[in-house]
């Protein structure tokens, strides 16, 4: 029986990237629906109010942006803002014997300074800007191609234009390339962070996973930098699902999709409700959820080892920012860019070490970002006023295998790994976080904490993984062999969220290729039904 309800194209999840497809796709003509099992938009992309009774909406998960092209801001004509901040990173440590840190901010000349100080020489100053100028050619080289059809090996090569370059992020383990150029075991580390976030990796790790997440993490918007999105993720869902629906698509939240038939001309969708189930017809279908679910969806198992998150997200809310022993700093500087803690290079190569071994790492490492200090607007004018902010922390080498064994354990090793993280931190502030930490409406300290296999039961994140799996290199390759890099098995059925090529952040990409991909099928919508 065919369905009674039938549409140019049914867009099967309603994250950030499945509006962005619904939103091209609307505006090009076409009739779309989202159905997104959730009841709100957003994926994990979104904002929340985490603790009850207090007036502060947090990015629950992904907190920054730099992977959107201003391309698709200005095609969707999205009314969303980002600003910049003034601090990239701050790092305390410990050097003989006194607290100290190394600031790097957008004045190059106060970032030569603090090297200087914390390293006693220029050369790992002049190795950094030389490092980050090679990131800052291959960010102006490839960014643009990302909402292109997808390059050949050779062909992204010829773009670069750089073998040193091209070897450097392409060819050789960044381990191999930090130990080559960097000689401070803190800058060492610095650098490689940015390879591992949301991947478990060995900096030195032959499949070279993790230079493809540095890749993606120093060329957004062909600089590399991390902005923040004024009123937090949900400002930039919000004016997603706002363009989308002002284009004509329709998106209904609670529709859970269970099964996905296609034959390469037509589809049908099969969805749940809380009240019964449906089924309706499109020419072709964009799937927004992860690659192993399309798997499912379409009844088939695609033999590809799981994927696996391997990350701890923690949000509070504080009612001051604590001091820090470095008092060569101001809290409000040394939180309002990436703070690290626990991040040097052999520390980091030791938590994934242990982490590998079955062990929750002993010094977890992780990065802290106060939101609130480049974008107030995200807490209630009353705690504003009493100079409440907020803070998240990303924790590294958290693999999804350390909380397996059902929700007790999950919930014992999460308020292990907590409480070591946490006194990590402690390590370099002046009083413990616990003071600083504000109260929920029910008197409990508003701190909640995410492991892989949280996100995995609330968003289906495949393993907990933030980028539904390993990210791709931006070529072509066996895995990855169609014209856009959203090409699946089915001529009719594609990948349009992060689990696609060139996916993975909050991005858009693989959401604005996918809907190029079906308007490139054309005319053969003009037979299709409405
Ligand atoms: C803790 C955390 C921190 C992060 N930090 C950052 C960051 O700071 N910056 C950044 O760029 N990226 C960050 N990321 C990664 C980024 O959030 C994701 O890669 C991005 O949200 C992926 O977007 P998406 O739209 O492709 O998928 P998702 O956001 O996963 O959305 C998929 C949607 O599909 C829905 N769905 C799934 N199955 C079905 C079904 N059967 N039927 C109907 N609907 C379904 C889901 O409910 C969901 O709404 C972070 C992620 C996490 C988890």
């Amino acid at each position: 029986m065919s369905p009674r309800e039938s549409y140019d194209a049914v867009v099967v999840g309603g994250g950030h990237n499945g509006l962005v497809a619904a939103a091209y796709l609307a505006r090009a003509g076409k009739s779309v629906v989202v159905l997104e099992r959730l009841g709100r938009t957003g994926g994990a992309a979104i904002s929340a109010q985490a603790f009850p009774g207090v007036e502060a909406r947090l990015s629950r998960y992904s907190y920054l942006v730099s992977l959107l092209p201003r391309k698709i801001v200005d095609e969707l004509g999205l009314r969303f803002r980002l600003r910049k901040r003034s601090v990239a990173s701050y790092t305390p440590a410990e050097r003989g014997g006194r607290a100290t840190g190394l600031l790097v901010t957008r004045d190059a000349a106060r970032t030569r300074e603090s090297f200087e100080r914390f390293t006693g020489s220029d050369a790992e100053f002049e190795a950094w800007q030389a490092f980050y100028g090679s990131a800052a050619h291959l960010a102006e080289r490839v960014f643009p191609t990302l909402t292109e059809p997808l390059p050949s090996r050779a062909e992204l090569r010829r773009r670069v234009d750089d073998d040193r370059i091209w070897n450097t992020f392409f060819e050789i383990p960044l381990g191999e390339t930090i130990r080559r150029r960097f000689a401070d075991d803190l800058v060492r580390g610095v650098v490689l962070t940015d390879g591992l976030i949301g991947t478990f990796a060995s900096a030195e790790d032959e499949d070279l996973r993790q230079n493809r997440c540095l890749l993606y993490h120093v060329i957004g918007g062909g600089t590399g930098d991390w902005d923040v999105p004024v009123g937090g993720m949900g400002a930039l869902t919000d004016a997603l699902a706002a363009a989308a629906r002002s284009a004509g698509a329709e998106i209904r939240t609670g529709h859970e999709v269970t099964a996905i038939a296609a034959d390469g001309a037509r589809a049908e969708v099969r969805y749940a409700t809380g009240e019964g189930t449906g089924t309706v017809g499109a020419a072709a279908v964009l799937v927004n959820a992860s690659p192993e679910a399309l798997a499912a969806l379409l009844g088939e198992t695609d033999g590809a080892p799981r994927a696996e998150g391997s990350q701890l997200k923690v949000n509070m809310l504080l009612e001051r920012l604590p001091r820090l022993r470095d008092t060569g700093v101001d809290p409000r500087e040394a939180f309002a860019g990436t703070f690290h803690v626990s991040e040097s290079f052999e520390q980091l190569e030791a938590a994934h070490a242990e982490a590998a071994a079955g062990r929750l790492p002993s010094r977890p490492p992780s990065e802290i970002y106060c939101h609130s200090l480049s974008d107030p607007s995200i807490l209630g004018d009353d705690l504003a006023r009493r100079g409440y902010q907020t803070l998240t922390l990303f924790g590294l080498h958290a693999p999804a295998r350390l909380f397996a064994g059902g929700e007790d354990a999950n919930r014992r090793r999460r308020a292990e790994l907590l409480d070591a993280t946490i006194a990590q931190l402690d390590r370099y502030l002046d009083e413990p976080l616990a003071d600083c930490l504000a109260a929920d409406g029910d008197g409990r300290p508003c701190i909640e904490a995410k492991t892989p296999v949280d996100l995995e039961r609330d968003l289906r994140l495949p393993g907990g993984n933030i980028f539904h799996g390993d990210l791709s290199w931006p070529f072509r390759t066996e895995a990855a062999s169609g014209r856009w890099g959203v090409e699946t098995g089915r001529a009719n059925v594609f990948l349009c969220g992060a689990g696609a090529a060139r996916g993975g952040g909050v991005s858009g990409i693989p959401g604005h290729n996918a809907a190029m991909a079906v308007l490139e099928r054309g005319q053969r919508f003009s037979d299709g039904p409405r």
